[in-house]
């Protein structure tokens, strides 16, 4: 089964241009409110999906301040600005088909949006970061009109051969105002794409006037108070430049005339948000109930005042010193550790906690596009995963915890040789 580890390295595949620079740097990306709380300074970082090849390591590399903060007004989450090469999104090697719980995750969600929506010819869906076509690939065989708009020249010509039609083109106001000359969309999907667009406005504008009278839009993010609660920061990386509460995403959704009608919690990426989102004026969609409800449970943990936002800096420095012990007093007992997986997220825990090869002799990844490479800045080597058997090592420490189950579940063999798993978060520690 290929490359489920690289689920969460779903990034970069959407969004508007990134070469466009944001025209009040710091200030906040949605009210413009000038920023000046920090959330969690992880230091710097090199951007979290260059790995480098061999040849690259006789080389310098570029570290990035990485700094999240929030705003105080609309309590906003997000990344300061910092100049960024016009070429981060430019090279992008993840193919959204390679992970299996993904594409599981996706099938179900098709199905659903079918029967809810009692979509079949006639309906037309759109999807937003559509990647290889793993979502639209679904509505096919149901005779749904499908469109993709994927950014990404080499994932979007895959989704082209597979049948599914796609558009080349970072989405926003202007892509909108092309594809309603066609006509207007009754679904839009965006799966994890709101959080990486630096002009989070745009794209919102965009869904609005691309959604039909009576259309809706589903959206998916990670959960703001899953990361403050799971301690996720390492789910921070550049390419990320917003992190979403209910509160906060649905004052951004009202800007622009759209309301939340029903929510969802999903698993995916340690606790995510499915919104279905409205034109304000479609009356003809009751607010359910789950949303107040999701609304008060933020209420009671604080999440509409800055209190609980400023005190996580805090939380991610215990971490980080947890997750160091952890690790000396391992190699120290002579263990050997290695890592499994090579996700972005892992990238900004490595970093931040300064966990080197001494540390982490090696970790292995299912994707063919990161084995023999390097993880940026800590430069240790990604081998395929035939790795773990040829070596044998104690511990196996689990990057992308949120497949956890998953990696476990096939590498049971580990246990053969007396090997045991771990994971980083929330706090560092052998399971099972
Ligand atoms: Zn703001």
């Amino acid at each position: 089964m290929p490359g489920m580890a690289a689920q969460d390295a779903r990034v970069g595949t959407a969004r508007s241009n990134p070469g466009v620079a944001h025209p009040s740097r710091g200030r906040c990306r949605f009210c413009c409110a000038p920023l000046s709380h920090v959330f969690a300074d992880l230091g710097v970082s090199p951007l979290a999906n260059s790995y480098l090849t061999a040849e690259a390591l006789g080389e310098p590399e570029l570290f990035y301040p990485l700094r999240a903060l929030v705003c105080g007004e609309c309590l906003l989450v997000q990344l300061e600005e910092y100049e960024s090469p016009a070429g981060i999104f430019s090279e992008y090697a993840y193919f959204s088909s390679y992970s299996s719980s993904w594409m599981e995750h996706s099938r179900r969600l098709a199905e659903l949006a079918i029967a809810r929506f009692d979509l079949g010819p006639g309906s037309r869906v759109v999807e937003l970061a559509s990647n290889d076509g793993y979502l639209l690939q679904h509505f096919v065989r149901r005779g749904v009109s499908i469109l993709g708009v994927e950014p990404a020249v080499n994932v979007a010509r895959v989704a082209e051969e597979r049948g599914i039609p796609t558009v080349v083109e970072f989405f926003g106001r202007d892509t909108a105002t092309k594809l309603v000359a066609d006509s207007r969309a009754d679904v839009v999907f965006a799966l994890n794409v709101l959080a990486h667009v630096p002009e989070l406005n745009d794209f919102v504008a965009g869904i609005a006037m691309l959604l039909g009278p009576e259309g809706v839009a589903v959206l998916e993010f990670p959960h703001l108070q899953r990361l403050i609660e799971g301690r996720l920061f390492d789910t921070i990386y550049h390419e990320h430049f917003s992190y979403f509460s209910l509160h906060t995403v649905r004052r951004i959704l009202a800007h622009q005339g759209l309301t939340v009608f029903d929510v969802e919690e999903v698993p995916t990426q340690g606790g995510s948000l499915r919104l279905y989102v409205r034109h304000e004026a479609d009356v003809s969609k009751p607010v359910d109930a789950s949303v107040g409800e999701l609304a008060r449970r933020e209420s009671e943990a604080g999440l509409d005042t800055l209190e609980p936002y400023l005190s996580f800096g805090a939380v991610v420095g215990g971490v980080k010193r947890r997750l160091l012990e952890f690790l000396i007093g391992l190699r120290q007992d002579g263990k050997s550790i290695v890592g499994y997986g090579a996700p972005a997220k892992g990238n900004t825990l490595l970093n931040y906690c300064g966990v080197s090869a001494a540390l982490l002799d090696y970790t292995v990844d299912m994707s063919p596009h990161k084995q023999g490479r390097y993880l940026p800045g800590t430069r240790i080597p990604i081998e395929e995963p035939g790795a773990l058997a040829w070596t044998r090592p104690d511990v196996v420490l689990i990057l992308p915890w949120n497949l956890r189950e998953e990696i476990v579940r096939q590498h049971a063999y580990v246990r053969e040789w007396g090997g045991r798993f771990a994971v980083p978060l929330p706090h560092a520690t052998l399971i099972e």
